[in-house]
């Protein structure tokens, strides 16, 4: 069974359909990123299946429980939580009070202080230091490590590089990696925007492609080319050959 499950899913910016009838299956453990250009509906997507964006249609079903009604204080707490866009901390409270607020919704698992702190090594001379004097780097090392703190079964990480310089983003996905790698039992399952398709490549298990709300391809990363994907973002469509090792919606 599915941890996530996304059916016929619809969310909309007043009359603007900016999610039109997506349907995913994301397994325990996998990592998959969304691409697509600009205003395809990636944002909008993880947010609302955090439940800070409303469902206007379909369903999302977490470990078997619909949760589309479901407020997103509750969300968190059953286990997904969303790095949004932008980081989004407390500017004037330390590192460390900016991790510890997310105990408010933690769950059991492995994830405190000491251990985000192993991951996000970077941060431990910073504990002390208010959060808005960070790097952007370390602040995005500090969003990420919040919603560690909260053990979540699913990770929503919408675009951690966005801002970053190169140093700071492979300082972030170093981090990331060792969570992704341990395994489809332990693993925290990741669903990520990410606009850069070579750290996608090297990242996801799986990449879904969205064009205008909808999924227009999807595939398991070792079976997609850069160019298929490219060919996607700008809504081309691919060739017969190339449609047998990716999936291909049909308009
Ligand atoms: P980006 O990479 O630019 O963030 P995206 O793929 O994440 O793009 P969304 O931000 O989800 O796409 O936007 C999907 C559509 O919804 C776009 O047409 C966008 O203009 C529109 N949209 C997004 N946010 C709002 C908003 N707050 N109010 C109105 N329309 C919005």
């Amino acid at each position: 069974m599915s941890l996530l499950k996304i059916e016929s899913l619809v969310a909309r910016h007043g009359l603007l359909p900016a999610v039109q009838g997506i349907s995913l299956d994301i397994e325990q453990g996998e990592t998959l990123a969304l691409v697509g250009a600009n205003g395809a509906g990636k944002t909008t997507l993880l947010r609302t299946v955090a439940g800070v964006h409303p469902v206007s249609g379909g369903r999302i079903v977490f470990d078997g429980e619909d949760i589309s009604s479901m407020p997103a204080h509750r969300r968190a707490a059953a286990g997904l939580a969303l790095v949004p866009e932008g980081r989004r901390l407390f500017p004037a409270m330390t590192v460390e009070e900016n991790l510890l607020v997310a105990r408010s919704a933690k769950r059991e698992g492995r994830w405190n202080l000491a251990t985000v702190l192993d991951a996000f090594p970077q941060l431990v001379p910073k504990l002390k230091a208010a959060a808005g004097t960070l790097s952007g780097g370390q602040q995005q090392a500090v969003a990420i490590g919040r919603a560690l703190m909260t053990n979540p079964r699913v990770l929503l990480l919408d675009e951690v590089s966005l801002g970053l310089s190169p140093l700071a983003v492979q300082g972030v996905y170093d981090s990331l990696r060792a969570l992704m790698g341990m395994g489809r039992e332990q693993g925290t399952t990741v669903v990520l925007v990410e606009q850069d398709l070579k750290r996608t490549f090297q990242v996801a298990d799986r990449i879904v492609c969205l064009l205008e709300g909808r999924v227009v391809a999807s595939g398991r990363t070792d079976e997609m080319t850069r160019e298929q994907v490219m060919d996607c973002y700008f809504g081309h469509r691919t060739t017969a050959s190339q449609d047998a090792a990716l999936s291909i919606a049909t308009p």
